[in-house]
């Protein structure tokens, strides 16, 4: 397992050594009740890194009954002031621990380690210290009631038990979104991670065990999206579900839902316009491209995917980006130098090349990559090279599918009028980016895109406070901030008569 590129850390291999790696039940680590287990793959090399117990639905209900028991008991009894002290708690372990998680993350999702420790690990710190904050500030209000002598007020109370699925893209990242916003407001919490990158989510767990979680507040349950997600999902006894994932994904998540009604948030894909003026900052402009796309392999819900360009720097701005892109150094996540990294598993290999020959196909040149890496010890991994495509139209399959890989299709177009149309023609409303000085401008193509979150000179900018999510078919629901703590609450109305 070890690289040439870097040692791994004593605490990793000794992680690793403990196999199959149990699921996070009551506070146990456990076995699937099937004794199944699935492998977890390198996608730097396709080696197995270890075999996981593999979650289905006996076991997502005996962590479902788990987190209900906890919700009803022993959780109750938790004070905010002690559950503000619990996620910083975790926090603190995280960053104890973030060299070893950083290279688990890079093992299991492939991205550059680089990545994992400026970004991944340190934003997992931030978030839950955040919501941590939080945990002491949730309450209701008084109401000045006009139709009698009465005292009215709300509580604001969780909604409590709540199942998670998340995706592959940033596992430890998702997995602390929802975790932490959920525990703050004191729900229960069934986390499914993606079944291609379950390692960090299943460290996480040791550390919540660590911090004094009492049992069955976090459970950690790996397992595949058809089987243990599905599971989860339309459990007559979990309350909510969050999901982050494919939009056709998202929908089979509500139509399982609708069994009991449990209330549902869905972050999905995104098809994001990233758009160039002539009046802005190039330099700015060509950086906040690269990042916007290359960022995490293209494997991004917000990529910045359709590159639109003013006609008149278009060619300019393409052969620019073209050099740029070209310098990128992919290579072995662990390896200190990558800029970027495998895709996470074959199949995903698979479908961005599916897309990079239907680009070709519909007309589409590609100015530099186009092909996944055949020569030497990248061939045995998923690395695709990094792809612009010149001469697409907003009507190619290209422009309008997510490829959720390193492939940027860059778009001309002739005014602010054109722009916004084309930006918006799509069935996705995640994100937008805006280049230019014009501040008139910047401020009403900012108001004119329908998304749920618009850069402005700058891309891929996160905080916990900030919310993010969907307009369209981008989803609903808002994570960060103060807007994810509606999600996990719900008030409940008190009236008191007075007479
Ligand atoms: P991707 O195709 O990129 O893996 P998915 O939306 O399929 O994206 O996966 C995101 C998460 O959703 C994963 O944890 C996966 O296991 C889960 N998932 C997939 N299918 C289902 C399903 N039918 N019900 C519930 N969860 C699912």
């Amino acid at each position: 397992m070890a690289t040439k590129q870097q040692e791994l850390h004593p605490s990793v291999v000794k992680f690793l050594s403990n196999s199959p790696k149990k699921m996070l039940i009551n506070g146990e680590f456990v076995s699937a009740k099937s004794g199944k287990t699935f492998d977890t793959v390198n996608p730097a090399t396709g080696d197995v890194i270890v075999k996981v117990c593999e979650a289905d639905k006996e076991d997502i209900d005996l962590a479902v009954k788990a987190a209900r028991k906890a919700f009803e008991g022993e959780w109750k009894k938790v004070t905010p002031y002690q559950r503000e002290m619990l996620l910083n708690k975790l926090a603190d372990l995280i960053e104890k621990n973030a060299e070893e998680l950083a290279q688990l993350e890079t093992l299991d999702n492939g991205k550059p380690i680089s990545e994992s420790k400026a970004v991944d690990v340190p934003a997992s710190v931030q978030h839950f210290r955040y919501y941590a904050g939080w945990a002491t500030k949730i309450h209701g209000e008084t109401l000045p009631v006009s139709v009698g002598n009465f005292h009215a007020y709300t509580l604001r109370e969780p909604v409590g038990v709540v199942g998670q699925i998340i995706p592959w893209n940033f596992p430890l990242l998702m997995a602390t979104w929802k975790i932490a916003v959920a525990v703050a407001c004191g729900n229960c919490v069934v986390l499914k991670p993606a079944e291609q990158t379950p390692l960090t989510a299943l460290r996480l767990g040791e550390l919540v065990m660590e911090a004094g979680f009492p049992p069955g507040v976090i459970n950690i349950c790996p397992g595949f999206g058809e089987t243990a997600g599905a599971a989860l999902s339309s459990h007559m006894d979990v309350d909510k579900v969050a999901f982050t994932g494919e939009y056709i994904t998202g929908r089979k998540i509500v139509q399982a839902s609708v069994g009991n009604l449990k209330r549902v948030s869905l972050e999905l894909g995104g098809k994001s316009p990233n758009i160039v003026f002539t009046d802005g900052d190039m330099e700015g402009a060509l950086r906040g491209c690269m990042g916007s796309v290359f960022f995490n392999q293209g494997q991004v819900c917000c990529a910045g995917t359709r590159l639109f360009i003013e006609k008149k720097i278009y060619e300019d701005f393409v052969s620019k980006l073209t050099d740029k892109v070209k310098k990128i150094r992919v290579g072995m996540g662990l390896d200190p130098n990558t800029q970027m990294g495998p895709l996470v598993s074959d199949d995903q290999l698979k479908r961005v090349t599916g897309y990079l020959e239907a680009g070709k196909k519909e007309g589409a040149k590609p100015t530099c990559g186009g092909d996944r890496v055949k020569e030497g010890d990248l061939s045995k991994g998923y690395f695709v090279q990094p792809t612009v495509f010149a001469d697409v139209n907003n009507n190619m399959k290209i422009a309008r599918e997510e490829i959720f890989g390193p492939v940027v299709s860059a778009i001309p177009f002739k005014d602010v009028e054109d722009v916004v149309f084309q930006g918006n023609d799509t069935t996705y409303g995640l994100a937008a980016g805006i280049w230019t000085n014009d501040l008139k401008k910047a401020h009403k193509v900012a108001k004119a895109i329908k998304a749920g979150t618009v850069w402005v000179n700058c891309y891929n900018c996160f905080d916990p406070c900030v919310p993010f999510g969907g307009f369209k078919q981008s989803g609903y629901g808002r994570e960060g901030g103060l807007h994810a703590l509606e999600l996990y609450t719900q008030p409940k109305s008190v009236w008191v008569s007075l007479d």
